[in-house]
């Protein structure tokens, strides 16, 4: 339930994301999650022993805080692990192969991801996410929600998230989300 060290400095992600949204989103947004999913999970009495997959995946048990503090968990961490410095290029071996095989080529996942993303209304996320026939697929879900929850309309294990919530862009591009997503 703890945050992990950010992989790379705050501005390593420099021009794309820059180092003053980096360093509020990490250390505060992400850091809030992180300490209400800890309130929520003693309050609720759930063994600190589970995990936050355990959590999400029965995740309508629970109340709306850990709800929406175990997914801004979960997806935080999984967000930093996702970018890296000067990441820009292609992914390869079998992560590749199957996205040309379900999406055509990576070029047109780009372009569905980007879709799914650009049309999310309001606060969310747009995913990369694998079936339990391990098969890819693009959505996106509202708030912190993610396909790891029950309550998801879309289900399977997260494999690259994009935060499309204004506190992810708006001190650099604004209005312009499209900008920040492409
Ligand atoms: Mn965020």
């Amino acid at each position: 339930f703890e945050q992990l060290p950010l992989p790379y400095r705050y501005e390593s992600l420099e021009p794309v994301i820059d180092a003053k949204t980096m360093e509020i989103h990490y250390t505060k947004h992400a850091a809030a999650y992180s300490t209400n999913l800890k309130d929520a999970v003693k309050a609720e009495g759930v063994s600190d022993k589970s995990s936050v997959e355990d959590i999400l995946g029965k995740i309508s048990k629970f109340s709306p805080k850990m709800r929406n503090n175990g997914g801004g968990h979960y997806n935080h961490e999984l967000f930093w692990q996702c970018m890296k410095s000067n990441g820009e290029g292609t992914p390869t071996g079998k992560l590749l192969t199957d996205i040309e095989t379900q999406f055509n080529s990576f070029g047109n996942f780009k372009s569905l991801f980007t879709d799914a993303a650009k049309n999310r209304f309001g606060s969310g996320w747009a995913w990369l996410y694998m079936d339990g026939q391990k098969k890819l697929h693009i959505g996106s879900t509202p708030n912190q929600d993610n396909p790891l929850m029950d309550i998801s309309e879309i289900k399977g294990i997260p494999l690259l998230g994009l935060d499309v919530w204004e506190h992810a862009y708006y001190l650099k591009y604004q209005n312009k989300r499209a900008d920040y997503i492409d």
